[in-house]
């Protein structure tokens, strides 16, 4: 385990080392759910992905939380115009949202809180910091934190006064007039009509209200690291580049103010921004593509991710059609390889075959260890699948390390072709029944496990069909879906759940 990753933090590339190895706690900002996500989104969740993946694949114990904002100006002004009440409005785009993880192949995080269901701990932390005098009710009865109170402000961004400013105001819509400092951001604002309208606003003891879009992500993880590790300092905290200044930047003023800690997270990593024709993929902008638009079109989600780790993820990413259909020649290369693998395996791994191997995996692990060099990795795969072709055109013989080193980089990057579903969960219809194992709607947190929970919900869904109970049997598929398992009934009776 020597892992390199760049800390935004430091601007350089270190060693990680976790707090308490082999656990690690990552957190990563979510979707806000007012729409569906684009893939400039799922270009940032897709870098969390290999590196979830690859913490994992070296060993270490990853507890991963991804929050869905489901309250702030956007959320609530689309429900205002949709006539509904907010949480209804956001259901609907954060089960879209886990629909799509599903398609990416995302792994499923440990915890998807949801801001509406964490007001609690939020409340705890406004309290905490007016009662430590780093935050302030404003006179337009909204809470505000205090930056000139805070020395550390700014250490991330590395921003000046000037820039500190801009940025501020350009986030936050609230009335210069009521904060102490321009540079202020908004903890609680106080409830507005629209707010009541739609049910976006809670009682607490400095007033009606709602969360600020910030303290959202720093009480969620405390309060769940808290819960899970018992810590109060993430290992890891991820997001795209935007959100360096101001949202991660408020997040350490809140958090470290709050916890009295010197970091709130000890790597902070950045993904780069997806474009199209250059400028950024943003709702904003009107330029986007979203991931079932990519389905509806019948592309192959191993060629999206193919696409994505192609280009380092701190390096921008310039979407195209051209670079699509090169990302779908590639998988049907690695396709027929893997087929053609499949198929010579067998007998023992002969020893040409054993030095293309070793040699492939210490070259994929380099690459991955240099902050996650997906692009070089990539590049051992292909060179991997040129050399192996050439020793089964002179009749090699490939046996049980050939096919586990090449399981074992599929299992980081999930590049294969999507009708190669290998390792799926198969349960006779005769079979099922109460399930195997005893299980609730909530995963396993030990990823090893829940392949187990997936097969249990399997069963007892297959038995609920047989009671003609279907209202439980699409309750069960959706649990399943919502963490990444496709259920499929073949023709021959067998049920299969598949990883997507
Ligand atoms: P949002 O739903 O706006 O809160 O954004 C969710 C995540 O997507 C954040 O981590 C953003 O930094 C990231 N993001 C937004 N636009 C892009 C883009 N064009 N390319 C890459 N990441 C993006
Ligand atoms: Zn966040």
């Amino acid at each position: 385990m020597s892992l390199r990753l760049f800390n935004t933090m430091t601007r350089g590339v270190e060693r990680f080392t976790p707090l308490a190895p082999p656990a690690v706690s990552l957190y990563t900002c979510g979707p806000t759910v007012y729409n569906y996500a684009h893939i400039g989104n799922f270009r940032t969740f897709l870098f969390e992905d290999l590196l979830r993946r690859w913490l994992e694949t070296s060993g270490y114990r990853v507890y991963h939380i991804m929050n869905l904002t489901d309250v702030d100006d956007k959320t609530i002004k689309g429900a205002a115009a949709a006539g509904m009440p907010l949480v209804e409005y956001t259901r609907k785009f954060a089960d879209a949202f886990f629909e799509d993880c599903g398609y990416l192949r995302l792994r499923p995080a440990h915890a998807y809180p949801k801001a509406t269901e964490f007001i609690p701990p939020m409340i705890r932390l406004v309290e905490e910091l007016l009662e430590k005098g780093v935050a302030y009710k404003g006179d337009d009865g909204s809470v505000y934190f205090a930056i000139g109170r805070f020395p550390a402000y700014g250490k991330l961004s590395r921003l000046d006064t000037r820039e500190l400013k801009t940025g501020a105001s350009e986030r936050v819509s609230a009335d210069e007039y009521a904060k102490e400092d321009a540079r202020d951001f908004v903890l609680w604002k106080a409830a507005k009509p629209d707010d009541e309208a739609v049910g976006a606003a809670w009682d607490a003891p400095f007033g009606r209200g709602r969360p600020g879009w910030h303290l959202e992500c720093s009480a969620m993880a405390l309060d769940l690291i808290g819960q899970e590790l018992g810590v109060d300092v993430l290992d890891i905290h991820a997001g795209g580049i935007d959100l360096v200044f101001p949202h991660h930047e408020d997040e350490i003023a809140q958090s470290c103010a709050f916890t009295g800690q010197d970091d709130f997270a000890r790597y902070w990593l950045h993904g780069e921004f997806l474009t199209m024709a250059g400028t950024k993929m943003s709702k904003r902008f009107g330029n986007i593509l979203t991931a079932r638009d990519l389905r509806e079109e019948g592309v192959d989600v191993a060629a999206v991710r193919l696409l994505i780790f192609q280009t380092h993820y701190r390096q921008k990413l310039d979407f195209t059609d051209q670079a699509l259909d090169a990302a779908r020649e590639g998988i049907r290369r690695l396709g027929d390889f893997d087929r053609r693998l499949t198929a010579a395996l067998g007998g023992e791994d002969g020893v040409p075959f054993r030095a293309a191997a070793e040699s492939f995996r210490a070259r994929f692990t380099a690459a991955m260890d240099e902050d996650l060099n997906a692009p070089q990795a990539l590049a051992a795969v292909f060179t991997f699948v040129r050399d192996a072709n050439r020793l089964l055109d002179e009749g090699a013989a490939a046996g049980p390390l050939v096919a586990e080193t090449w399981a074992w980089a599929d299992g980081v990057l999930d590049v294969l072709p999507s009708r190669e579903h290998r390792g799926a969960i198969e349960i006779a219809a005769a079979s099922a029944g109460a399930g195997l194992g005893s299980w609730t709607d909530v995963p396993p947190t030990d990823v090893a496990q829940l392949e187990a929970w997936a097969g249990h919900w399997a069963g007892v869904r297959v038995a609920a069909k047989a009671e003609r109970n279907f209202a439980e049997a699409d309750r069960i598929r959706d649990l399943l879906a919502e963490h990444g398992f496709e259920v499929r009934d073949r023709k021959d009776g067998v049920v299969e759940v598949v990883r997507r």
